[in-house]
Formats: C-alpha cells, structure tokens, sequence
C-alpha cells in the first residue's frame, strides 16, 4: 500500500531547534517518521506527511514542538 499522504503545505507544525535538547522522543512517538536526528536536534524531514497528531507537542519535554488541531 501507498503510504498514507496528506494535503501539502497546510501542516502548523512548528519546531525551534534552540529549544530541543536532544531527547530523540519526537522520533519515537511521530507516526508519519516527520522527524529525524541529525547532530543532536531534531529535524523535520517529511513536513508534509504530518497529520496533526499531537503525539511529538504532548511527548516534548522543553515545549520545542507546536502543532495546530488537524486541518489537513
Ligand atoms: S503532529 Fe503527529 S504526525 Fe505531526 S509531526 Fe507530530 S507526531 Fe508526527
Ligand atoms: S521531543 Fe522535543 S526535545 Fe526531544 S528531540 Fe524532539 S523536539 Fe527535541
């Protein structure tokens, strides 16, 4: 199967890596893979396979993480 896709460009998913610190929990817990570690930050690497979950802004210890209710 296809992996599931959603609309382009409408995520409000925000990460500032000034406040990650690194715990890689992001990456555990984010159904759709959005994020990856590179150099000990987080990164989004697939913006727009996110579905607005919640699961990476609810898992984040330093609040480094917003997202929206799910438009998309
Ligand atoms: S809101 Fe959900 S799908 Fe989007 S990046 Fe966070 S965990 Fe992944
Ligand atoms: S959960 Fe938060 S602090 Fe941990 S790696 Fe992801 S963005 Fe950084």
């Amino acid at each position: 199967m296809k992996e599931l896709r959603y609309l382009d460009d409408v995520s409000t998913l925000v990460l500032d890596p000034d406040k990650c610190v690194g715990c890689g929990l992001c990456t555990e817990v984010c159904p759709q893979a959005v994020f990856e570690m590179h150099r000990n930050k987080a990164h989004i690497v697939d913006f727009n396979a996110c579905m607005e979950c919640g699961a990476c802004v609810n898992n984040c210890p330093s609040e480094a993480i917003s997202v929206g209710p799910g438009v998309g």
